[in-house]
């Protein structure tokens, strides 16, 4: 089958098209033939290895996709050959024509949506769902600002919001960000590149501030975010690409908290309640994820120079 390689870490032309062995599902579990593959930021940072770590070399990248079941062991209940799905953190890259998933990983695909629109569930649904409930506690009638809200996390994270009866700001830095977010009905739209955009944020919450930001940047805005925050408000960190200063004492006179969200130490059952309740809503047709771009898998380079570079409009997939 052909894949994605990386045999050294570095800039994106490291990403080399090639012919790898085929898969066979051992015990427990599927093999998927994918149809499309979600390119998220964190693949980038493993590529490169900037942030001090990547995975084992020679490895295939990528952690979300979406296609057809191929194959499944006697011992993987549930799954049968033929059946769409998106898959979130496959056990084998999916920058690939195939991956190899543990039932837990591999999900049921709505027939309304693509496989491009399921290859953009994984990590972008499964974060902002942890970002807005396990961390951010949200709560039906809060206020909760998506701070980036154009792209892969921020949509989703819009969606879900609204799913929960919450009152849904988000920002974004381009025009097609900012009518994007229009067309995902937020409540009030603005462009995170405008001078005093955040007072404009503080007057539309009438001075109480947010329930919940949902952080993408958080090197750049922590400091202010801590001032635009209600009484006992949460800031979920989600996303940051450096060091930040804050003002403690913004936190202390809210009684407001910073959660940090990574992929560390999350308990099964916190994942697997965010995949129930995005499984229930995407039934519902509440969820549908926004393809901004749509690469060959061949080109991976470019789609990873683009997910770093270009202002976000949904998400990046690869057509594998
Ligand atoms: P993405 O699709 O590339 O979107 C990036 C978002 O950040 C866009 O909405 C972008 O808006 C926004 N942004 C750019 N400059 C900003 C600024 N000054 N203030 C506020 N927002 C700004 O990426 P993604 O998949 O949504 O992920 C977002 C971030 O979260 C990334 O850094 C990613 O690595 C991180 N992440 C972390 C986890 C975790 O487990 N902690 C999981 C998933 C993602 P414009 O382009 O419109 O300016």
């Amino acid at each position: 089958m052909k894949a994605i390689r990386v045999h050294e870490t570095g800039a994106p032309e490291v990403m080399v098209f090639e012919d790898v062995p085929e898969l066979a599902a051992g015990a427990g579990e599927i093999v998927v033939r994918l149809h499309a593959a979600g390119v998220n930021p964190v693949d980038t940072y493993l590529r490169s290895g900037a942030q001090g770590y990547s995975p084992a070399l020679p490895y295939t990248p990528g952690m979300d996709g979406a296609g057809v079941i191929a194959s499944v062991d006697a011992d993987a209940e549930g799954a049968a050959p033929g059946a769409r799905v998106y898959v979130h953190h496959a056990l084998t890259g999916t920058y690939a024509e195939y991956c190899l998933c543990r039932a837990a990983q591999v999900h049921p695909l709505p027939a309304a949506l693509s496989f491009a629109q399921g290859a953009a569930i994984g990590v972008p649904y499964g974060t902002a769902h942890r970002a807005l409930f396990a961390r951010g506690g949200a709560q039906s009638g809060e206020t909760v600002l998506v701070h980036g809200a154009s792209g892969g996390v921020g949509v989703a994270a819009i969606q879900l919001a609204r799913a929960a009866k919450l009152r849904v700001f988000g920002t974004a830095g381009s025009e097609a960000g900012m009518r994007l977010l229009g067309e995902q009905g937020v409540d009030a739209a603005f462009n995170h590149h405008e001078a005093g955009y955040q007072d404009a944020i503080l007057e539309a919450t009438g001075g109480k501030g947010a329930d919940i930001i949902i952080e993408m940047l958080a090197n750049v805005n922590l400091g202010a975010d801590c001032k635009l925050l209600a009484v006992r408000g949460r800031v979920v960190v989600v996303g940051s690409r450096g060091p930040v200063e804050i003002n403690a004492r913004d936190l202390m006179m809210r009684n407001a908290d910073i959660r940090g969200l990574g992929p560390r130490g999350v308990p099964e059952h916190e994942i697997a309640e965010a995949f129930n309740a995005i499984d229930r809503l995407l039934a519902q047709g509440a969820l549908i994820p926004v393809i901004g771009k749509e690469f060959p898998l061949a080109e991976a380079p470019a789609a990873h120079d683009a997910v770093i570079q270009q202002k976000a409009f949904g998400k990046i997939v690869l057509a594998c």
